[in-house]
């Protein structure tokens, strides 16, 4: 055609978020964070927000440590229906204050789209949860927000359909993605999933997003966390998904899998090792 230098095909499914279309890393920047870029940016917190107390004690605790974003669920997909569902949008409101206080920024899980509109003002990052991965409607409704999105690949989903779900909130408009690796299921009874670290690196290479990884999902034993967390960051993931809980033993929600303050804060401090080791800050 006249005025056309040059076509290229892309051959990936995902054309948007494929690295045929975009060669360079994408760098997500919300205020001062930029997830995906020199640095790997950590997000720490609680499973479920309980109280004013348990996030302000867990924020001030993870911030100290280098967390740039304080995590923590308002709606909770629950196995059962009978165990705690989140505190709603008190919940949110509570972990928007105890944030901000902190200079952190809140990623929380949207579970419906009836959510969203409600959620933009207290939350930086939508979490899609790994049940979620393929609810379509609810990733066509993110494509239309202005906020990042984190994408948690499902139980059992391959990387090529955790990249097509970050297709779909991009083909809507809005292009500050990023997947996450969240654990997938296998046969493995002593963890609670099985942390697929091939999925990083393959990601890193079939796509421009950011990756980021959550071992506390993934091993679901805590002390098995950290050398997972470890592991993935040498492994390239951008970033870290992590429960930690100021009181672990009285958590509300997956308090085995939540990491001490202590613990967060030892770990902290050897990622900024490995992280040097492969090129980057923290
Ligand atoms: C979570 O991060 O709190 C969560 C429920 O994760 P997943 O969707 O990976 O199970
Ligand atoms: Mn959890």
């Amino acid at each position: 055609m006249p005025g056309v230098a040059d076509a290229q095909r892309i051959p990936a499914p995902f054309k948007l978020a494929s690295r045929a279309f975009r060669k360079r890393s994408s760098v997500i920047r919300i205020g001062d964070v930029a997830i995906g870029g020199d640095s790997v940016v950590l997000m720490a917190g609680p499973c479920t927000i309980e109280s004013e107390e348990q996030l302000v004690r867990t924020a001030e605790a993870v911030a100290s440590a280098g967390a740039r974003v304080l995590r923590g669920g308002a709606f909770k997909p629950r196995t059962s229906p009978y165990s705690f569902q989140g505190l709603g949008e008190e919940g949110l409101k509570l972990i928007r204050r105890v944030a901000d206080a902190y200079g952190l920024l809140v990623i929380s899980e949207v579970m419906d789209r009836s959510q969203i509109a409600m959620m933009v003002p207290y939350v930086d990052i939508f979490q899609v949860g790994a049940r979620n991965m393929q609810n379509f409607t609810l990733l066509r409704d993110l494509g239309k927000v202005e906020r990042a999105v984190m994408v948690k690949r499902g139980l059992s989903a391959t990387v090529d359909e955790s990249l097509m779900s970050a297709e779909y909130v991009m083909s809507g408009g809005n292009e500050q993605v990023m997947v996450c690796e969240r654990g997938v299921r296998g046969y493995e009874t002593y963890t609670r999933n099985t942390l697929d670290l091939n999925a990083v690196a393959v990601a890193k290479a079939l796509s421009h997003l950011p990756v980021i990884a959550d071992p506390s999902h993934a091993v679901g034993v805590r002390d098995k966390i950290v050398p997972l967390a470890r592991a993935s960051i040498a492994a390239g993931a951008d970033g870290l998904l992590l429960e930690v809980h100021h009181d672990p033993e009285r958590a509300i929600c997956d308090g085995p899998q939540s990491l001490f303050p202590e613990q967060f804060a030892a770990l902290a401090e050897q990622l900024r090792l490995i992280a040097s080791a492969v090129g980057r800050g923290l």
